[in-house]
C-alpha cells in the first residue's frame, strides 16, 4: 500500500490529509491561524505562522496515522489563491504580512488601471477582470509601501509567491522557487495563452522579473521535502478551486463543479480551448500533468454562499448550528414569496456590483424564522443558478453539477438546486474534494495511480439529486429572484 499526503492550506486553517491508494482518507489534522484586520477592508496573514501551522498539522497527521513516512510516495499542495507573500531569499523572512485575497486595499490602484483603459488588455492576456482580488496589485502595493522593498527587489534579494510557492520554498529548505500554472493564472501577471509571465503587465505594475517563481504544470516534481526522516517528492500543486475541479474528476471539457463553502465557486472545464472573458465569468488555468497542453476553466465566484447560513446563526441567532437550517427550511414548505439577496459585501459574478447591500423582500406578518431560513438557503441556489445560466449562454452547457464544500451537506439545498436549475446534482464519495485533487495530481505524477481513467473509477460517486419541479413553478420562482436582485441593486 502506498500513501499520498495533501497539504490543504485554506483561508482560515492549514489542514493535512493522508490518502491511501484507494483514495480513502486515512488521517487528517488541522490548525487554525490568525486573521489580521489592520483597517476596514484589509485582511492579512502571517506567512511564518501559516508555515508553522502547516508543518504542525502535517506532522500530527502522519504521526497519528500509524503510516511509516517511507510509505508516503508523494506530497501535493493546494492553497487559498491570490494571497501574496514577499520574502528575503537570503534570510527567508517575509518583508510584511501576506496580503490576503479578500483584502480590498488596492481598489484604488485597480480603478487607475481601468481608467488607463487596460481592462481589455488584462482580460485578453490574463483571463481576469481588473480587481483587487488578484495578486498583481497587492505585489505592487508591497513594493511601494514597505520601506526599501523596491530597491531590495531590484537587487534580486526578494522573492514573490502565492502561498503554495512560499510553502514549497520553505519545505525544500529554500532550494525551489516555483509555482504551478493554476496559481500563476490568478496573479493578473500571467499570460495564460502563451503560458508565460506577461512583460507588459510587469512593466505596468513595476514588478521586477527576478522576483517571480518558475511556473510548472500542476503535476510534476517540484522538489523534495523531509517528512520525519524520509525524503518525499512534492509533485502536485494547484489552487484550491482548480484542485477541487480535479478532485471531483472533472477532467473533460464540459464537466463542472460548484464548491458550496463560505462563498461559492463554479468552475467548468473547457479543455484546451480558451473561453472569452464575458457574461461576468473569468477564465483560469485548469490543473494538468507535466507534458500536457494548457487547459482552461470558466469560473464564476459568489462571495456569500454558506456564509449566509453563518449569518443566520451568528448574526440573527435563529439557528444554533448551520445544519439546523435544513429541517427549518423543509418545515416552511414553500418560500411564501420571500426572497433574501445576501449582497453583504456587494455581489460577485455575474453582477460584480460592489455597492449592492443585502435585503429581504416580500415579508408579511406571517413571515417567521422558518421562511427566512428557507429564503437564505434558496439564495445560495439562485446565485449558483445565475452562474449556470451565464455558463450556458457562454456556450458551456452543463450536463450535471458536481457539488462539494460544507453547505453541500444540506439535502434541502441540493434538491432545490437540482429543481431550480433543472440539472442533476451529484456529490462526491469523499467530502475532501479539494485535498484529494492535490493528492491525485501528486500521485498520478509518480505513478501511485496509472492514469485519469483509473482514478475516475476509484472516485465513484455519492448522493445524487434529480430535478423534480415543473417548468411553470421554476419560472415563477426565478422571476421572483430576478425581481429581488433588481430591487436590491436599485437601493444602492
Ligand atoms: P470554507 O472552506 O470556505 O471555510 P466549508 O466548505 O468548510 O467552507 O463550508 C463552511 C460553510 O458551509 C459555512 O459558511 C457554513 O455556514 C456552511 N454550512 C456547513 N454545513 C452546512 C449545512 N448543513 N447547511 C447549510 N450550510 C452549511
Amino acid at each position: 500500500m502506498k500513501y499520498v499526503l495533501a497539504l490543504d492550506e485554506g483561508t482560515t486553517s492549514a489542514r493535512s490529509v493522508l490518502f491511501d491508494s484507494e483514495c480513502n482518507v486515512v488521517s487528517m489534522a488541522q490548525r487554525e491561524f490568525t486573521q489580521i484586520f489592520p483597517h476596514a477592508g484589509w485582511v492579512e496573514h502571517d506567512a511564518v505562522e501559516i508555515f508553522a501551522m502547516q508543518l504542525a498539522s502535517m506532522t500530527e497527521c502522519v504521526a497519528k496515522s500509524g503510516v511509516s513516512p517511507s510509505e508516503i510516495a508523494a506530497l501535493g499542495i493546494t492553497n487559498q489563491r491570490e494571497t501574496t507573500v514577499v520574502w528575503d531569499r537570503h534570510t527567508g523572512e517575509p518583508v510584511c504580512n501576506a496580503i490576503v485575497w479578500q483584502c480590498r486595499r488596492t481598489s484604488g490602484i485597480c480603478e487607475e488601471l481601468v481608467r488607463a483603459g487596460l481592462s481589455e488588455y488584462v482580460a485578453e492576456k490574463t483571463g481576469l477582470r481588473i480587481d483587487a482580488y488578484f495578486s498583481g496589485t497587492k505585489l505592487k502595493w508591497i513594493l511601494e509601501n514597505v520601506p526599501g522593498a523596491r530597491e531590495r527587489a531590484e537587487r534580486g534579494d526578494l522573492l514573490f509567491g502565492t502561498v503554495d510557492c512560499w510553502l514549497l520554498w520553505k519545505l525544500t529548505g529554500g532550494k525551489v522557487h516555483a509555482t504551478d500554472r493554476t496559481n500563476a493564472s490568478r496573479t493578473m501577471l500571467y499570460d495564460i495563452t502563451s503560458d508565460k509571465w506577461d512583460e507588459r503587465m510587469l512593466d505596468i505594475l513595476g514588478i521586477p522579473y527576478c522576483m517571480l517563481p518558475e511556473v510548472k504544470s500542476s503535476g510534476e516534481i517540484f522538489g523534495f521535502t523531509d517528512i520525519l526522516g524520509s525524503q518525499v517528492p512534492i509533485c502536485g500543486i494547484a489552487g484550491d478551486q482548480q484542485s477541487a475541479l480535479f478532485g471531483q474528476g472533472c477532467f473533460e471539457s464540459g464537466e463542472a463543479k460548484n464548491t458550496y463553502g463560505t462563498g461559492c465557486f463554479l468552475l467548468a472545464n473547457t479543455g484546451t480551448s480558451r473561453p472569452e472573458v464575458k457574461n461576468g465569468l473569468i477564465v483560469t488555468a485548469a490543473a494538468t500533468l507535466r507534458g500536457e497542453p494548457v487547459q482552461y476553466a470558466a469560473e464564476g465566484s459568489i462571495f456569500v454562499g454558506g456564509a449566509v447560513i453563518q449569518w443566520l446563526r451568528d448574526g440573527l441567532n435563529i439557528i444554533e448550528r448551520s445544519s439546523d437550517s435544513e429541517a427549518l427550511a423543509v418545515e416552511a414548505e414553500d418560500n411564501s414569496g420571500v426572497y433574501l439577496v445576501p449582497a453583504f459585501v456587494g455581489l460577485g459574478a455575474p453582477y460584480w456590483d460592489m455597492r449592492a447591500r443585502g435585503a429581504i423582500f416580500g415579508m408579511t406578518r406571517g413571515t417567521d424564522r422558518k421562511t427566512v431560513c428557507r429564503a437564505a438557503l434558496e439564495s445560495i441556489a439562485y446565485q449558483t443558478d445565475d452562474l449556470i445560466g451565464k455558463m450556458r449562454e457562454a456556450g458551456f452547457p452543463l450536463t450535471c453539477l458536481k457539488a462539494d464544500g460544507g453547505a453541500s451537506q444540506n439535502r434541502f439545498l441540493m434538491q432545490f438546486q437540482a429543481d431550480i436549475s433543472n440539472i442533476e446534482v451529484v456529490l462526491p464519495a469523499s467530502p475532501e474534494a479539494t485535498a484529494l485533487g492535490a493528492a491525485l495530481l501528486a500521485g498520478l505524477t509518480v505513478g501511485v495511480w496509472k492514469d485519469r481513467d483509473y482514478v475516475r473509477e476509484k472516485l465513484g460517486g455519492g448522493q445524487r439529486y434529480l430535478p423534480d419541479m415543473d417548468a411553470a413553478k421554476r419560472e415563477e420562482l426565478l422571476k421572483g429572484w430576478r425581481k429581488a436582485v433588481r430591487a436590491c441593486r436599485e437601493f444602492e
